[in-house]
């Protein structure tokens, strides 16, 4: 079943007198249960597609065009006072860096009551049963003494667990998880990565997960689509995705997974563009091995081929 759907967005930035634009009809849908991960270089529109389906923007930015679709509304649509209702209780974010989230001048308890209190209606006894079930799905030990710590008695794998907490303990149904390992160690990565899977499967939670990191991708979504330039080039299912890659991005991206000590890591030439760049064509044509004269100067569409298998490309 699909739970959100995103159409066709369009999103730019007024930058003084000139509208920039960086997101050009951007589609891609998360089912029920399922990690559907969007992966890209810095500045892709990753980030961006994420943060507009919660609407946590910059002022300057301005959707365009294009519909998000959740449980068949379109959140675009939704007032501010909607969307803070949505925020925290239907769809929660678990931002790269937790410290952003937890407020230093509380304890990590407070701050998951209240969480609690707003999106539940839950006071007292039953919010602090609620806390400590939450803290016990995220298996942080010792609840009792633990709700009563301030964020910075937490290691970072610890705050991620009470942000992750914090998203349960509202029942949310999906979870947008942005670089959620890029601040931790490679085995606390393991360990967050092996609970967002656990909540996928026990609670049936939907998880977005931005990242750049294709050996986490590999191992843990469901589907993958690859951002470039603020358009989405590839999208396929796992298997396919890393079995029957067609992009030349997709390829390059993939060159440069660190999974063989033997081979030398290969990188791609070039910088991705920035938005003042004006490219004609297929954006990555200046980056490309394979570019034509076509690429120069049309802009390749997202053609299916099997098993919603879809790239875009000219090459076949
Ligand atoms: Fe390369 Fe052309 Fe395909 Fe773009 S359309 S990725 S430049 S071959």
């Amino acid at each position: 079943m699909t739970i959100l759907e995103v159409k066709n967005l369009n999103l730019g930035f007024q930058c003084e007198d000139i509208f920039r634009q960086a997101l050009f009809d951007v589609s891609f849908s998360l089912e029920k249960g399922e990690i559907l991960s969007i992966v890209g270089e810095s500045g892709c529109g990753k980030t961006m597609s994420a943060m507009s389906i919660l609407q946590l923007l910059p002022k300057t930015a301005r959707i365009t065009k294009g519909e998000i679709i959740f449980n068949g509304e379109n959140l675009l649509t939704k007032t501010n006072k909607d969307m803070q209702h949505i925020r925290g209780s239907k769809i929660a974010l678990i931002p790269q860096d937790p410290m952003t989230s937890l407020n230093p001048l509380y304890t990590v308890g407070d701050q998951l009551l209240e969480i609690i209190k707003i999106h539940q209606g839950l006071s007292g006894d039953a919010a602090y049963q609620k806390a400590i079930e939450a803290f016990d799905m995220v298996q942080i030990p010792a609840a009792k003494s633990r709700l009563k710590n301030y964020p910075h008695e937490f290691s970072g794998g610890m705050k991620q667990r009470a942000i992750i907490a914090m998203a349960l303990a509202c029942q949310a149904e999906i979870l947008i998880a942005d670089e959620p390992t890029t601040a931790l160690d490679v085995t606390i990565q393991a360990q967050i990565m092996t609970l967002l899977n656990e909540i996928k499967n026990n609670n049936k939670t939907s998880i977005l997960l931005i990242t750049h990191d294709l050996a986490l991708v590999s191992e843990n979504a469901d589907k993958i689509a690859v951002m470039y330039a603020g358009r989405i080039v590839e999208t396929a299912n796992n298997k396919e995705f890393f079995t029957n890659p067609k992009h030349p991005y997709t390829n390059a991206l993939l060159k440069s997974i660190p999974s063989n000590r033997e081979k030398k890591l290969e990188t791609i030439k070039g910088q991705p563009p920035t938005l003042s760049q004006q490219i004609d064509g297929c954006k990555f044509n200046p980056r490309c091995e394979y570019c034509m004269d076509i690429c120069k100067k049309e802009i390749p569409n997202l053609k299916t081929i099997e098993n919603e298998h879809k790239y875009a490309c000219f090459l076949d």
